[in-house]
């Protein structure tokens, strides 16, 4: 029997319209009258705009969870995982992007800087990566970098998002100077700089400790960290895709330092590759955990793996249902987290602008020059104007809205560009 709660047809724009229990009474018999009245009555408060409908009763339960805001278990994720019925998860998801941000969807205008590509780590997953003396191995100088990252400013940038290798010889004072060195040239451009994989092995190189790290970082100008190298969590999987990098404790422990600090930042899962639903389901949760602890993390990036130039490119990509499907079980399981982004460039635009109906309420930004991805394979452009974004997510029937790192919204004139804070 398929069953469908009715919220109904008859709510619209915004759902505050009142809808009385008897007129959206559930055809299902299978609902108790009290418990259902109670559903509707929330339901009425959220802005989809058709039923919940599901052939897999597996759903029911974590549908009542979702609609009364309740925590969801590791079960409740594996089975989102596992459900064929992408519809229902994404009623669910949306249900909740909608509660949290109706439909504004946030972008903004930053532009990549990566210092240089040479790695001593050799991720199995990496396609950007070279040894110093590879072929296509590149470091910038700093005035090197201090130009490439002016070149991209002709549209305002609010953002530098700055990551790169694990270089064997760079010292850490070359990282501090790039940082305050482009403080000091574009001192209105959020610094978003170094994974927490990059700040352990800088700590390393430095003798420093990781808090020293990231403070000294910090003094230098890094205002907030990107989500990058967490990949995934669990070690069977960490020794297969990148077995020189920090352990997926190590990470979470310097994600815990720079909120401790008062920087704040992202958090990523690389998915598609040899990773299974309950190695998926362990990462979201691990991340859950310590945004209870810390509230540092403002949004969650699932990254499609691409495999094309990697030693794993035998695996094949991930499927738009699959993606869509992450977005998805991202949003309901990390209740958390304000934000979950659809990264265009790993995705696809069409893809990123889809997952606005399915739990994304971010679809990154206009980027301006990705390396990383693009030696795996992408296919995206390599970055996209301001009014190309605007336009995919109007086109999805959302709001767009321009922010900065810290998700206040910027507003642009012909001659300014202004941070509301
Ligand atoms: S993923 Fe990062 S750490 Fe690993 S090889 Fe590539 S650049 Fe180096």
């Amino acid at each position: 029997m398929r069953i469908r709660s009715t919220m109904a047809d008859e709510v619209v724009d915004g759902g505050a319209a009142a809808v009385s229990a008897e007129s959206a009474m559930p055809l299902a018999e299978s609902w108790s009258s009290a418990a259902s009245c109670d559903i509707i009555k929330r339901m009425a408060a959220t802005r989809s705009s058709h039923a919940f409908q599901t052939d897999d009763r597996r759903l029911t339960p974590i549908y009542e969870k979702v609609l009364a805001g309740r925590r969801l278990a590791a079960d409740d994720a594996l089975t989102l995982y596992r459900t064929g019925d992408i519809l229902a998860v994404g009623w669910m998801a949306n249900s909740v992007r909608e509660r949290m941000h109706g439909d504004k969807t946030y972008f903004n205008v930053n532009r990549h800087i990566n210092p240089t590509n040479v790695c001593v780590a050799a991720c199995r997953l990496c396609a950007f990566g070279r040894k110093k003396d590879a072929p296509g191995a590149y470091t910038m100088a700093l005035d090197e970098a201090f130009e490439t990252a002016a070149s991209g400013y002709s549209e305002a940038v609010t953002e530098f998002h700055i990551v790169g290798g694990l270089h064997p010889d760079l010292p850490f004072q070359y990282f501090l100077d790039l940082c305050s060195g482009l403080k000091q040239r574009f001192p209105q451009v959020h610094l978003k700089a170094f994974t927490m994989v990059e700040v352990a092995y800088l700590s390393k190189r430095a003798k420093l400790s990781i808090r020293e790290t990231l403070e000294q970082l910090k003094a230098s100008g890094v205002d907030s960290l990107p989500g990058g190298g967490a990949e995934i969590f669990a070690d069977r999987v960490r020794h297969i895709i990148c077995d020189h990098k920090i352990d997926g404790d190590q990470w979470l422990e310097t994600a815990k330092l720079a909120h401790q600090i008062g920087l704040k930042s992202n958090a990523t899962m690389l998915y598609g590759h040899v990773e299974n639903d309950e190695d998926r389901v362990d990462h979201l949760l691990k991340l859950r955990a310590l945004q209870d602890e810390t509230g540092g993390f403002q949004t969650f990036i699932p990254l499609a793996f691409h495999p094309d130039n990697t030693p794993l490119q035998h695996l094949p990509k991930t499927t738009g249902m699959l993606d869509i499907k992450q977005i998805a079980v991202s949003r309901l399981v990390l209740d958390n987290f304000p934000h979950i982004k659809s990264y265009w460039q790993m995705m696809t635009a069409k893809i990123a602008q889809i997952s606005l109906r399915f739990g994304a309420d971010d679809m990154d930004g206009t980027v301006i020059e990705e390396k990383i991805y693009h030696d795996a394979g992408a296919t995206t452009p390599q970055g996209m104007r301001r009014e190309e974004l605007e336009r995919l997510i109007r086109a999805a029937g959302r709001e767009p809205i321009e922010r900065d790192t810290l998700y206040r919204p910027v507003t642009r004139t012909e001659t300014s560009v202004t941070v509301a804070v």
